[in-house]
């Protein structure tokens, strides 16, 4: 486990997003990210708490006992258990038998989706390891992808909303012009085209969902779309 204390991450969860979670109704898949996504920031950690809050406040105030039990049953409780679990990234891999190579970059939220136990990196395409992750959710691509060094994803734009959440190293983008550390959250829409850039420095690990597949805008981006399969 690192002593060093990592920067808060920059780049947050929506509000809408944080209050899904929070009230328990978002998709399984969005759910994970944020809960990966709060192991990494008090900041938001304390924005999820708020909300339990209020919204057990409102309930309260209300008056209306069963409700209020459904509120604190079924959705504040069960955030209020996943933040429990959280640990930071350098935690996670302390425990649990996670393999060297994942150790330290898979926060604990995460663990139960891992297609076998541990996790294995495989070959994508050249530059490219991910490790699947299985959700209940059908029309979301959910995985941990690996970049090496200096990675560059051609330019392309996307027929559904993609989210990486960066675990280790980083990233930049062309479209805002922005580069995100552990713990940021990168979210593009459907209208958004874009190329990203992996830091030359060291690789970068992501836990990346995909709404919709990816719409290459050059020849090589089209042969990577092929061999990549988003
Ligand atoms: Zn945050």
């Amino acid at each position: 486990m690192s002593s060093e204390i990592a920067p808060a991450p920059s780049h947050h969860p929506a509000p809408e997003d944080l209050l899904e979670y929070a009230t328990g109704t978002g998709a399984e898949w969005l759910s994970l990210l944020v809960a990966c996504h709060l192991t990494f920031c008090e900041r938001c950690r304390r924005e999820v708490a708020m909300l339990d809050e209020v919204g057990a406040a409102l309930m309260d105030a209300a008056g209306n006992d069963d409700a209020d039990d459904a509120w604190v049953g079924a959705a504040a409780d069960d955030a209020a258990a996943r933040i429990s679990e959280r640990t930071t990234a350098d935690d996670a891999g302390a425990a649990g038998g996670m393999p060297a190579q994942l150790a330290g970059t898979v926060p604990r939220p995460l663990r139960p989706y891992l297609s076998e136990p541990g996790g294995r990196w495989r070959f994508l395409a050249p530059g490219i390891q991910h490790v699947p992750l299985q959700t209940p959710d059908d029309d979301v691509q959910l995985r941990l992808i690996k970049f090496r060094a200096g990675f560059v994803i051609p330019p392309h734009g996307h027929e559904g909303l993609e989210w990486l959440l960066i675990l280790d190293g980083d990233i930049g983008d062309s479209h805002t012009g922005t580069r995100y550390g552990r713990g940021d959250v990168c979210c593009s829409d459907v209208d958004k085209e874009h190329s990203q850039d992996v830091s030359p420095s060291e690789p970068c690990i992501a836990l990346v969902a995909n709404l919709g597949p990816l719409i290459p805008k050059t020849m090589l981006g089209r042969v990577l779309a092929k061999i990549v399969k988003i």
